[in-house]
C-alpha cells in the first residue's frame, strides 16, 4: 500500500506546527522558550504534545509500542483527523453502515466528503460485498462501528477482512465499547493490515468521558500524518494526568467493568419477562437497544420518572427501539421498576 496515495496533497506538502517542546524535548533548568508564565501553580506549562506518559502505560495495557499510537480530545477528534488527512473535500467519499454512530455523517458535513450509507441486515449484521459495491476509487475510508452504535452488537469479523483485502482505503474500526465485548480487539491485525486504523476511547469502559481522550492504533506512517496535522497540544495537561493515574488503577477499571457486565445480564433478564418489551437485542456493549410498541410513550413515561433513555426510532431498522445504558445497581433496579409500572398503567 502506498500511503501517499491515499493522504490529501496538502497534507502531503504541509510543513507542520513546531511548537518550542518539538524543537527542544529534553530536560534543563530554565525554560524560556514558549512565552510561559514562569510562576509554577501545576499548570503553567504547556502539557506534553505526545503524551508520552500516557502512551508508555497505554503501551503495557494494549501491548503496542508508542509509535503506533494517536490520542485526542476524544476519539470525535481522532475521527475528524481522519477524515481531514486523508480526504479531499467534494471529491472523496467515505463509505459506512447504517445505522451507526450518528458523528460520521456530521464528520462528512463539516468536512465536505460525501459519506454513502450501506443498509446492515435485519440482524444488524454487515455485508462487505454491500460495501465494497458502494465504494468506487475516489473511496479513501470505510468507517465501521464494532460493537456497533446503536444496535450494541459486535459485526463479524470475516466480513470486515473482506473489506481490508480489498485494500482501497483505509479501514477505520471504531472499537469505543471493545472493552464491555467478549472478543478480540483488532489491534491484534493491527500488524497484518497496514490500511487498518483502530479507534478507542477512555470514555466508556474506562469511565472517562469528561476527560476527552480517545486514542487511534495504526501504521507508524498513518500515525505520522496524524501527528503532523493535530492541534499540537490537543490533550491537555489535567487529562493526560487524570488519564494516567486512572490507566495505573486497572483494578478499579476491571471491578467496574465486571459489575456494569454483571448488570446488563440483570436487565436484560428483567427485560425479557415484561410483556411491553417486543424485542431486545443481544449487545456486546454497555447498552441494550430494545423495541417497544410506543417507543416516544415509553420514553416520556420515564422521563416524566426522572429517568431518560435514548429513543433511537428514527435510525434505520430501529423502529420504535430505546437505548438503554447501563447504570449503577439502583439506577437500574429504578429503569426496570419504571418499564414494569409503565405496563402496568
Ligand atoms: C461514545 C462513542 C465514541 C466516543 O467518543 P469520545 O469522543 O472518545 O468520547 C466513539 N465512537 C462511538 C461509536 C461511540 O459510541
Amino acid at each position: 500500500m502506498d500511503l501517499s496515495l491515499l493522504i490529501r496533497k496538502n497534507i502531503l506538502n504541509l510543513t507542520p506546527y513546531s511548537s518550542a517542546r518539538d524543537e527542544f524535548d529534553h530536560v534543563a533548568e530554565v525554560y524560556l522558550d514558549a512565552n510561559e508564565n514562569p510562576f509554577e501553580n501545576g499548570y503553567n506549562r504547556y502539557p506534553d504534545p505526545y503524551q508520552k506518559a500516557v502512551k508508555n502505560r497505554l503501551s503495557e495495557i494494549k501491548g503496542l509500542p508508542v509509535e503506533n499510537m494517536l490520542l485526542g480530545n476524544g476519539s470525535d477528534e481522532v475521527l475528524d483527523l481522519i477524515y481531514r488527512a486523508f480526504c479531499e473535500p467534494m471529491q472523496d467519499n467515505v463509505v459506512s453502515h447504517n445505522p451507526s454512530y450518528g458523528m460520521y455523517p456530521v464528520l462528512s458535513e463539516i468536512n465536505n466528503v460525501p459519506l454513502r450509507k450501506v443498509n446492515l441486515d435485519e440482524g444488524f449484521q454487515l455485508n462487505a460485498q454491500a460495501m465494497i459495491d458502494a465504494s468506487d476509487k475516489n473511496t479513501k475510508l470505510f468507517f465501521i462501528c464494532s460493537p456497533n452504535n446503536p444496535s450494541g452488537n459486535i459485526l463479524a469479523k470475516a466480513e470486515i477482512k473482506k473489506i481490508l483485502n480489498l485494500k482501497r482505503g483505509l479501514v477505520i474500526i471504531d472499537e469505543a465499547y471493545i472493552d464491555f465485548a467478549n472478543t478480540d480487539s483488532w489491534l491484534t491485525e493491527l500488524a497484518n493490515y497496514p490500511n487498518l486504523i483502530v479507534c478507542q476511547t477512555l470514555s466508556k469502559a474506562w469511565g472517562l468521558a469528561g476527560l476527552r481522550v480517545g486514542m487511534c492504533f495504526a501504521s507508524a506512517e498513518i500515525i505520522k500524518v496524524l501527528n503532523a496535522i493535530k492541534p499540537p497540544y490537543n490533550v491537555n495537561e489535567l487529562s493526560q494526568q487524570a488519564a494516567l493515574k486512572a490507566l495505573n488503577e486497572e483494578k478499579h477499571f476491571k471491578s467496574n467493568l465486571k459489575i456494569i457486565l454483571n448488570e446488563k445480564i440483570k436487565v436484560e433478564q428483567a427485560l425479557d419477562q415484561m410483556p411491553s418489551i417486543l424485542k431486545r437485542f443481544a449487545s456486546d456493549a454497555n447498552f441494550i437497544l430494545v423495541r417497544v410498541a410506543d417507543a416516544k410513550a415509553l420514553y416520556d413515561y420515564l422521563m416524566a420518572r426522572q429517568i431518560i433513555v435514548r429513543n433511537r426510532s428514527k435510525e434505520y431498522l430501529c423502529d420504535n427501539c430505546l437505548r438503554l445504558t447501563i447504570g449503577t445497581p439502583e439506577e437500574n433496579e429504578r429503569l426496570i421498576e419504571g418499564i414494569k409500572a409503565y405496563s402496568k398503567n
